[in-house]
């Protein structure tokens, strides 16, 4: 069946964000479902989308939000019958990927640390917005983000699962991540409460 196109995303085209969440998305249709799913996904893609995803995407250098949006639509289309259920999986994937390595040693703190640093380092991935932590009690905290516009729904989503992911991997247990607040839907910040044990 011939995949229909993703549009451009125009209204993200201003804002950025770092190479390291794009290559998040390759990798994971890379492991999970393989070349042909990932020749099938960026067909769907704008032709200059297209080449550029199809070259080296570099951890460090900063590309457009629309880019990132474009692609989390088309995985969405092709690996999940349009739905927005894979943009929660592609954020656990994310943490998996963004906390090994490099930044391993973000996840070696108390989960309270960690989120702090997380709201701290907002701006070393993404050029828009603001983001808060504020502890509520010894195993709750919000995160607050505000954002200049409405921000992509993957975007909302994928910040689900990367949190719960993020906080399990700083050893918290049953972690739970509510969304009590969406600039999407009329709050006037997105919100995320995050609970463990
Ligand atoms: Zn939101």
């Amino acid at each position: 069946m011939e995949e229909k196109k993703i549009g451009s995303a125009e209204e993200y085209s201003k804002y950025h964000v770092q190479g390291s969440l794009i290559k998040s998305r390759i990798l994971y249709i890379h492991v999970n479902q393989g070349f042909s799913a990932l020749k099938k996904i960026l067909a769907t893609l704008p032709d200059e989308v297209r080449e550029q995803l199809s070259k080296t995407v570099y951890i460090g250098e900063w590309y457009p939000l629309s880019m990132l949006v474009m692609l989390d639509q088309a995985i969405a289309q092709v690996l999940a019958g349009g739905s927005e259920r894979v943009f929660e999986e592609l954020g656990v994937f994310s943490a998996d990927v963004n906390l090994s390595g490099a930044y391993e040693p973000l996840v070696h703190q108390d989960v309270h640390a960690f989120l702090e640093l997380t709201a701290v380092l907002h701006k070393q991935y993404q050029d828009f917005g603001e983001a808060q932590y504020l502890r509520l009690n010894d195993n709750g905290a919000l995160l607050q983000f505000r954002y200049p516009q409405s921000p992509p729904a993957s975007y909302c989503k994928s910040a689900i699962g990367y949190l719960r992911r993020a906080v399990e991997l700083c050893s918290g247990r049953q972690v739970t991540v509510r969304m009590t607040g969406c600039l999407r839907q009329g709050d006037p910040l997105c919100e995320y409460r995050v609970e463990w044990h």
